[in-house]
C-alpha cells in the first residue's frame, strides 16, 4: 500500500503576525508535535516531506503579478517587524519563504499523488490561503495555496477537472472568485453564516462557463457534529451527481471546532476523521483515491492538532485519535 504524505516547510512556521494575532506561530509549532507523538501509529504508514519553494511563475497563475509584487515588497519592508497588506492580514520578513514554501508543499504533494507516489497527503500549510483572490489578501491569506495547486493540476495536464472541498468554518471568497467562471474547478463550501467575509450565499453558484460549478451550504452558529455531517454527506452527494474529479483538494480549516475563538461550530476531532473517510470514499470512487488536504484555519492550536491528526489518519485509514 502506497503511503500518506505528511508535508511541512519549516518557514511556514516563522512567518510572525504575532502571539496576539490568531494564526499566531504556535499553530504549526503544536500541530506538528501533535503528529510526532503518533509516530508508533504513523510509522509505515505515513511519510514525512520537507517541500521546495514554489516557483513565483506557478503562484502568478492564480494571482495578478501587482499583488504578487506588492507582497514580496511588503516582506521585504516589513524585516523584523510587521507590514500590513489587507485588515488584521500582516507580514513579516520570513513570510515571503512561508508563502512559496506552503505553495510549493502543495505543489509537490499534488505531483507526488498524481505520480502514483503517494496514495493521498496532509499539507501543513501557513499562512492559510482561501480569502486570498486574484489580486489581494483578505482574513489573514495572501497567496491561496490550494488554487496554486489546483491550477498546477490543470496546467501541467496531471488533472482536467478538480474538485475543492472547503471545511474551513470561513467561506473561501478567494477560491470562489478565482474559479468562479470556471467549468474544470468546482468549488464546494461549507461554513458557518452570518460570520466573515459575509459571501457563500446559496445563491452563489459560479457564472458563464463556469454556472453550476459552485455549490454554497451556510449553516448556523450552535452547528454540531451530527447537523454537520449530514449536510456534508448531502453536499458531498450532491457534488458527485454533478461533477467527475480527477483530483480532489481540501481547503482542511480546524476553525468549526467547538473550542475556537473564532467559530460557532460545535464540531470535533472525531468529526473530521468522519470527514475525511467521506472525501476520501468519494475520491476513491471518483478517481483512484487521488486527494490532497491543505491545512487553512483553526485558532484552537491544541484542538487544531488533534482535528488534523484525525484528518491525517482517516487519509492512512487508520482509527481515530
Ligand atoms: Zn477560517
Amino acid at each position: 500500500m502506497r503511503p500518506t504524505g505528511f508535508f511541512l516547510h519549516p518557514a511556514a512556521a516563522l512567518h510572525d503576525p504575532g502571539w496576539g494575532h490568531p494564526d499566531h506561530q504556535g499553530r504549526l509549532r503544536t500541530l506538528a508535535s501533535t503528529v510526532g507523538k503518533d509516530l508508533l501509529t504513523l510509522h509505515g504508514q505515513v511519510e514525512q516531506y520537507e517541500a521546495p519553494l514554489a516557483s513565483v511563475e506557478a503562484i502568478l497563475q492564480v494571482h495578478s503579478p501587482d499583488h504578487i509584487t506588492a507582497v514580496r515588497q511588503a516582506c521585504e519592508r516589513a524585516g523584523v517587524g510587521q507590514a500590513e497588506v489587507a485588515p488584521e492580514t500582516f507580514v513579516t520578513g520570513a513570510s515571503w519563504e512561508a508563502v512559496l514554501g506552503s505553495s510549493g508543499a502543495l505543489i509537490e504533494a499534488v505531483d507526488k499523488v498524481a505520480g502514483g507516489v503517494l496514495r493521498n497527503a496532509f499539507v501543513a500549510s501557513r499562512p492559510p490561503g482561501h480569502h486570498a483572490s486574484r489580486a489581494r489578501g483578505l482574513g489573514f491569506c495572501v497567496v491561496n495555496h490550494v488554487a496554486v495547486a489546483a491550477r498546477h493540476l490543470i496546467r501541467t495536464g496531471r488533472a482536467e477537472r478538480v474538485a475543492i472541498v472547503d471545511w474551513d468554518v470561513h467561506h473561501g471568497n478567494g477560491t470562489q472568485e478565482i474559479f468562479y467562471t470556471d467549468p474544470e474547478v468546482f468549488y464546494l463550501s461549507l461554513h458557518q453564516s452570518p460570520l466573515f467575509p459575509g459571501t457563500g450565499a446559496t445563491t452563489e453558484v459560479g457564472k458563464g462557463a463556469g454556472k453550476g460549478f459552485t455549490l454554497n451550504v451556510p449553516l448556523p452558529s450552535g452547528t454540531g457534529p451530527e447537523r454537520y455531517l449530514r449536510a456534508f454527506r448531502e453536499s458531498l452527494e450532491e457534488v458527485a451527481a454533478r461533477f467527475d474529479p480527477d483530483f480532489v483538494l481540501v481547503s482542511a480549516g480546524y476553525d468549526g471546532l467547538a473550542e475556537d475563538p473564532l467559530g460557532g461550530f460545535q464540531l470535533r476531532p472525531a468529526t473530521y476523521h468522519a470527514m475525511t473517510g467521506m472525501v476520501r470514499g468519494w475520491a476513491e470512487e471518483a478517481c483512484d483515491g487521488r486527494l490532497v488536504a491543505a491545512l487553512e484555519g483553526g485558532y484552537d492550536p491544541s484542538a487544531t492538532g488533534l482535528a488534523a491528526l484525525s484528518t491525517l489518519r482517516a487519509l492512512a485509514g487508520l482509527a481515530r485519535v
